[in-house]
C-alpha cells in the first residue's frame, strides 16, 4: 500500500520517517524486551525521551533557560482555560485578539472567569484577515495579550506579531516551527501537537518561568503550571507515546535543516499553491494576500456542487482531506511541515484538469 498526500487540518501528515521509525522499534525498545508503550514514565528509557525531547525543543527553537517546557494533555482547548487560570491575578484583566474561530474559543474561556477586552477584532470580516500587529496595544494593567498565530479555520496567519506592554501569549497549534520563531518575545506559547508537531494526545507550553509564580492558590495544583514546572513535567503520568513521537518529530526538524530549511520549504510550497489559485477566476482564495497562511490554504471554487466534485474527485486521486472545515464550506488544503512538495505539486495539476474539465 502506498501512501496518500494527506490535506487534513488536524490530526494531520507526519513525517514518513517517524511513523516507520516507530514501527520499528514499537515491539521491542532498545532491547528492553518491553514496547514504548508499556514502560513506566519514571523508568529510564522514558527518562531519555523525556530529555532528549526537552534538549531537542531548545536547539530547534533556540529556547534559553528562562523558559520551561510542558507536555501536558488536554488539548489546546484546555489551555483555553489554563492560560487565564494561571495568568490573570485577581481583579486583573487579560487582553485578546479577536481574529477567528479559534481565538473566539479563547475568548469564551477567558470570559467564564474574569475581566476579558477585546482588543481587536476581524473575525467578522470577509476577506478574512489578522490585524496590523503594529496598532496593537494592551490595555494598561492587562495580565497578558493572547493571539492565535494561525487560524486554522480562516486560513489567516500573522506575518509580524503585536509589541505591547503586556506578556505575549500565543495559541500556535497550527503554526508552531512552520518557521524560525523568536521565543523570548512571547511570555507563553502553547500548541497542541496534532498539527505540525505529532500525534494527537500531548499539547507543548513554553512558557517563561516567572510568569508561573503569579498563579493563586486557589487554582487546583494540576492546572498550575507552577507545580508542572516543579516536576519537570512529569507531576502525573505525561502522554508518553504522544511525547515519544513528538521527540522524533523534533529529530526530523534536526535532520531537514533545522527551521530556517523548513520555513524556507514552507514558503514555497504555499506560493506556489497560492499562485495557482490567483492565475484564475475559477479558484478565488478566501483570505486577504496579507494574511495568507501558509499552512492552511482555503480557496472556493464557483459554487458548492463544483466543491463537491472537487474534493470527491481528487480523492479519487489519492489527495485526501480537503473539505473545508463544516462552519465555512470550501476547501481547505493543509500542508503543514511534514506535506511534501510534491503532494502540492500533484493537487495544482488537478487544479488545472479539474478547471479544464468544469470551468
Ligand atoms: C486545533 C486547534 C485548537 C484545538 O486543539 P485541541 O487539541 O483539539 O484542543 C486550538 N487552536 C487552534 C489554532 C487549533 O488549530
Amino acid at each position: 500500500m502506498s501512501r496518500i498526500y494527506n490535506f487534513s487540518a488536524g490530526p494531520a501528515i507526519l513525517p514518513e520517517e517517524t511513523i516507520k521509525e516507530a514501527q520499528e522499534k514499537l515491539y521491542d525498545y532498545q532491547g528492553c524486551g518491553m514496547s514504548i508503550l508499556e514502560v513506566s514514565h519514571r523508568g529510564k528509557e522514558y527518562a531519555a525521551v523525556h530529555e532528549e525531547l526537552k534538549a531537542n525543543l531548545k536547539k530547534v527553537a533556540n529556547i534559553s533557560d528562562e523558559y520551561a517546557l510542558l507536555f501536558l494533555g488536554g488539548g489546546a482547548t484546555t489551555q483555553f482555560a489554563t492560560v487565564p487560570m494561571n495568568l490573570r491575578g485577581e481583579g486583573q484583566s487579560a487582553d485578546y485578539v479577536h481574529t477567528g474561530a479559534w481565538a473566539g474559543k479563547a475568548i469564551k474561556e477567558a470570559k467564564v472567569l474574569g475581566a476579558t477586552n477585546v482588543v481587536a477584532d476581524t473575525s467578522k470580516e470577509t476577506p478574512a484577515r489578522m490585524p496590523d500587529a503594529s496598532a496593537i496595544q494592551s490595555t494598561a494593567g492587562a495580565a497578558y495579550l493572547h493571539i492565535t498565530s494561525n487560524e486554522t479555520i480562516g486560513g489567516t496567519q500573522w506575518r509580524s506579531y503585536p509589541r505591547v506592554e503586556a506578556p505575549l501569549v500565543a495559541d500556535m497549534s497550527s503554526d508552531i516551527f512552520c518557521r524560525p520563531v523568536d521565543i523570548n518575545s512571547f511570555g507563553l506559547i502553547y500548541a497542541g501537537a496534532q498539527k505540525n508537531l505529532g500525534p494527537a494526545g500531548v499539547t507543548l507550553v513554553i512558557i517563561r518561568k516567572d510568569l508561573a509564580e503569579r498563579v493563586s492558590d486557589k487554582i487546583p495544583n494540576i492546572f498550575r503550571y507552577k507545580s508542572h514546572i516543579a516536576q519537570d513535567s512529569l507531576l502525573n503520568t505525561p502522554p508518553c507515546f504522544s511525547c515519544y513521537m513528538l521527540m522524533l518529530t523534533t529529530r526530523w526538524i534536526m535532520k531537514e535543516g533545522g527551521l530556517a530549511a523548513i520555513g524556507k520549504r514552507n514558503e514555497e510550497k504555499a506560493a506556489k499553491l497560492y499562485a495557482a489559485i490567483d492565475s484564475t477566476d475559477f479558484y478565488r482564495g478566501t483570505a486577504s494576500p496579507e494574511s495568507r497562511s501558509i499552512m492552511n490554504v482555503t480557496f472556493r471554487l464557483p459554487s458548492e456542487e463544483l466543491e463537491a466534485k472537487f474534493i470527491k474527485d481528487a480523492a479519487g486521486q489519492n489527495m485526501k482531506g480537503l473539505k473545508g472545515h463544516r462552519d465555512v464550506g470550501g476547501i481547505r488544503a493543509s500542508i503543514y511541515n511534514a506535506f511534501p512538495a510534491a503532494g502540492v505539486d500533484a493537487l495544482i495539476a488537478f487544479m488545472k484538469e479539474f478547471e479544464k474539465a468544469n470551468g
